[in-house]
């Protein structure tokens, strides 16, 4: 019996959750899996992060539901940052804190979208993006970057692909899956299309703001008449360490804050109590061991890159954040070593799992089929083994 809805049975499972659970199926039988899909810092949260969170239990005073949007001073302190560090004015009514990212950019696409609504994706893009407008109602319109543009997508494309139901347009910068971070300048061209669509609005993903390279982490939002116009997206998982913890937020004008506020209380209620408290230290503490792990992965994106571009046929952009590579393997797609033929990326991700002992994300799962996702938040050690069981197990394949 199939009973599920329309809209459930018309979306995927996580590819990257999914990865990571066969991935863990494949360790608990004994086998040594180097696991790079999924999005994960290796590294434990900063202790003052733990302590804050003990505190709040021992001083038992957080037991009770937490208000719908966040506790006040969790939420004055994340629209500060936003005033002190990324030149956007938000204030507390502008935030919504949630059980992650992802219900962050799941309550704004329930609060904003109708079925019909045209939503454009920048692509590659982050799994959950296409499935959540689906999940909507709502229509996805792919607009793709290209590895030879480091895979960044336009104004000019964006303009290209916004009609008269185009609602919003979403994308990550540093992004999940390429790594390729928009530059001011880049943003700003963006910023004049959408500003010319006066209803237009932008979903602009920064949860890996930290994990930048480059300088230059602009939010969107702090450009000339933008604010107006952009839901914020971040959380704490990934500059923090703290996937488990789930603790994402919004800051964005107030009717979508409130839309949001309106959808989280009848769906969750509110974020966890004790995780917020942890959440709290970060947001107003030392980012040091932020700072610590973000060279760790510098390093490791470079260990990665030279690695990759040794082994033949692989082709990959050189990406500026986050901790992802998103190589181009499809010069091995129809090859075969004789015993297997590698037809598509989920074969060669299987094949890679099965055989070399290595796990990794089809790159279909983010819109572009010719591309795997490599996550290099893995110890150097594990990522040099991984790159050697790659180039190991792919040179047979004529
Ligand atoms: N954002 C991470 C990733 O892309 C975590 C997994 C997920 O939520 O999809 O791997």
């Amino acid at each position: 019996m199939n009973q599920l809805s329309d809209r459930i049975n018309a979306i995927e499972e996580s590819a990257t959750l999914a990865m990571a659970a066969k991935a863990r199926e494949f360790k608990s039988r004994g086998i040594d899996v180097i696991n790079l899909s999924l999005g994960e810092p290796d590294f434990k949260t900063p202790q003052h992060i733990c302590d804050a969170a003990k505190k709040a239990i021992d001083e038992g005073k957080y037991f009770s539901y937490p208000p719908v949007a966040g506790y006040p001073d969790l939420r004055e302190a994340l629209a500060a940052k936003y005033q002190k560090e990324n030149n956007v004015p938000y204030k507390a009514e502008n935030i919504v804190v949630s059980n992650g990212a992802k219900q962050s950019i799941a309550n704004v696409m329930l609060a904003l979208l109708n079925p019909g609504d045209e939503v454009i994706i920048f692509a590659p893009y982050w799994v959950s993006y296409d499935a959540l407008v689906r999940l909507t109602e709502a229509t996805p319109v792919i607009v793709k970057g290209t590895l030879e543009n480091d895979f960044k997508v336009t104004a000019a494309q964006v303009e290209k692909a916004i009609t008269s139901k185009t609602k919003a347009l979403i994308f990550s910068s540093p992004c999940n899956p390429t790594g390729s971070v928009f530059t001011k300048k880049d943003l700003q061209a963006i910023a004049m299309v959408v500003l010319k669509h006066p209803n237009l609005l932008v979903i602009s993903d920064e949860i890996y703001e930290h994990i930048n390279f480059t300088g230059d982490q602009t939010s969107i939002a702090s450009l000339p008449g933008m604010f107006e116009r952009t839901i914020t997206v971040n959380g704490f998982a990934k500059g923090f360490a703290m996937t488990g913890w789930r603790v994402g937020y919004i800051a964005a004008p107030k009717w979508i804050a409130d839309g949001s506020n309106k959808v989280q209380g009848q769906i969750t209620s509110a974020n966890c109590s004790i995780s917020q408290r942890g959440a709290l230290a970060a947001i107003s503490g030392d980012l040091t061991p932020t700072h610590e792990m973000v060279k760790h992965y510098h390093k490791r994106r470079d260990i990665v890159y030279n690695l990759l571009k040794d082994i033949p046929g692989i082709k990959a952009n050189y990406p500026q954040g986050a901790f992802y590579f998103f190589p181009d393997v499809s010069y091995y797609y129809g090859k075969s070593n004789g015993e297997r033929t590698i037809k598509n990326g989920d074969d060669f991700c299987l094949f890679m799992l099965e055989q070399g002992h290595v796990s990794l994300v089809p790159g279909g799962a983010f819109g572009e089929e010719n591309c795997i996702r490599l996550s290099y938040a893995a110890s150097e050690k594990d990522l040099i083994e991984a790159m050697s069981r790659m180039k190991k197990a792919l040179a047979d394949f004529k």
